[in-house]
């Protein structure tokens, strides 16, 4: 029998043989990593016994606690029947039933489901979907190749869906790699682009989208957008109304609204999808991260009937949509994700989670008064707090001082782990965190910003 390596032996390892993501390696193996080997409810246990509070509800896909027995049991009783069959030529029950109940809950509209593993891929699936389903179903809108996005906007880290980015210190580098496409400036209201202020500005910043759409259409396959809260970007919130005024202009200029709730989707807003808010279908739709809880990598981009259509024809018409993946469908995923949507019904997680949003901004809200915070923006159980070095110029941190990651690792000493964005700390607690829990977890960010003030 092999012995179980200690920590100290893991550590080691890890420095010696591994790449982290979004990581210097340099800095790496110089500090302690935490080695998490179990998990329970709202809490991250390492190898060590110690635990910790999952601020970051891992990062941003899990939604129901870790170990919950329903999904626990869903993934056991399919590893019982089989792992993984091909979805190319064939199809498995999990899946279908798993594509059924999504068209069920998703925004009136969508009636087809392509799977694939992640949230970039569902992006890229998105994408090209888009500009094949011009050249097929509507030759005579002219070649439309290209894609309008948000400035600050993240949708992955695969070519296309960085090619619909705009994070300069994630994507600059890539640029010979990318496709060109056409930006916007965002809601970001706490800067705004325009100089002007909410709500007396009437979200004047639609109104050069609007003018890159009217002169542009005829190239644009898409507007491609996260829906309510550009999260990666530094959780940028839209105002109400936004998303909606976006669906009207995609359709008058004939430009398709491709949605990436891969960060948005599954409650996290307060509703199961963040377009339910706005009463908006898109033409596209890009899901992942709490599709499963969780528990699984399975994504999908689901679409409408009348893109579905523009694929049909005889096989030599070579219409077909020539993309899949070795894991697509993957029966373990979906039936994951099947107990996933049954956990939300049973346990009521939706509506139990409105009151929970509400304790949240009453109790973030004080933090406002800290002299390092200049905003505080949440969307559902979503919140990100802007620290700034200088409250009333609104001066950020320069991005050498890793302030975000300095607070993050004083959270960490206090048992709570948070994964913040440059400047911006983000808390993003699973759905199912106790009030107890989530007051644990305001509190320590709350002390860890506080340490600031004594620089
Ligand atoms: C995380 C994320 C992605 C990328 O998903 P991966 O599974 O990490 O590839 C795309 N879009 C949004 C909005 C995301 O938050």
């Amino acid at each position: 029998m092999t012995r179980k390596p200690s920590t100290r032996q893991l550590i080691d390892w890890d420095r010696r043989y591994l790449w982290h993501p979004f990581t210097q390696m340099q800095e790496w193996e110089q500090e302690e990593p935490l080695i998490i080997e179990r998990g329970k409810g709202s809490y991250l246990i390492d190898t060590e016994g110690k635990k910790y509070l999952d601020g970051t509800s891992s990062i941003w896909v899990n939604l129901h606690g870790h170990r919950h027995p329903v999904l626990d049991r869903a993934l056991k009783k399919q590893l019982d029947k089989i792992a993984h069959a091909t979805f190319l030529g064939l199809s498995n029950p999990p899946a279908i039933e798993l594509a059924r109940e999504l068209i069920r809950i998703a925004p009136h509209g969508l009636s087809r489901v392509f799977y694939s593993d992640n949230g970039s891929t569902a992006v890229e699936i998105a994408l090209k979907m888009a500009v094949q389903y011009w050249q097929q179903r509507r030759p005579e809108a002219g070649p439309k190749n290209t894609f309008l996005h948000l400035k600050l906007a993240y949708h992955g880290d695969t070519i296309g869906a960085v090619s619909v980015g705009n994070i300069d210190l994630f994507h600059s580098r890539f640029k010979p790699l990318l496709f060109s496409t056409l930006e916007a400036e965002p809601p970001y209201c706490y800067r705004c682009p325009l100089s002007l202020t909410y709500p007396s500005c009437r979200m004047a910043c639609i109104d050069p989208i609007e003018q890159i759409l009217k002169n542009h259409h005829r190239e644009l396959a898409g507007f491609i957008i996260e829906p309510l809260m550009q999260a990666a970007a530094g959780m940028i919130p839209q105002p109400a109304g936004y998303l909606k005024r976006i669906r009207e202009l995609c359709t008058k200029y004939d430009v398709l609204l491709i949605v990436d709730e891969v960060a948005t989707g599954f409650g996290r807003t307060g509703r199961m999808f963040a377009c339910e808010h706005e009463g908006v279908t898109p033409d596209l739709m890009a899901i992942s991260k709490g599709l499963t809880g969780g528990y699984m990598p399975l994504a999908a981009t689901l679409t409408t009937d009348e893109l579905y259509r523009g694929f049909l024809g005889t096989y030599d018409e070579f219409k077909t949509f020539f993309h899949g993946h070795s894991f697509t469908g993957n029966p373990l995923g979906c039936s994951v994700a099947l107990a996933n949507l049954q956990v939300f019904r049973r346990e009521k997680t939706l509506s139990r989670l409105s009151s929970k949003i509400k304790m949240l901004t009453q109790w973030l809200s004080p933090m406002a008064e800290l002299p390092n915070v200049g905003d505080i923006r949440q969307r559902g159980f979503m919140a990100g707090i802007e620290l700034v070095k200088e409250k009333k110029t609104k001066e950020p941190y320069p991005l050498s001082a890793k302030t975000g990651h300095r607070m993050a690792l004083i959270a960490r000493r206090k048992r709570l782990i948070l994964r913040p964005i440059g400047n911006v700390l983000v808390l993003m607690p699973p759905l199912s965190t106790s009030i107890e829990e989530l007051k644990k977890m305001v509190e320590i960010l709350k002390e860890s910003v506080e340490t600031l003030h004594n620089d």
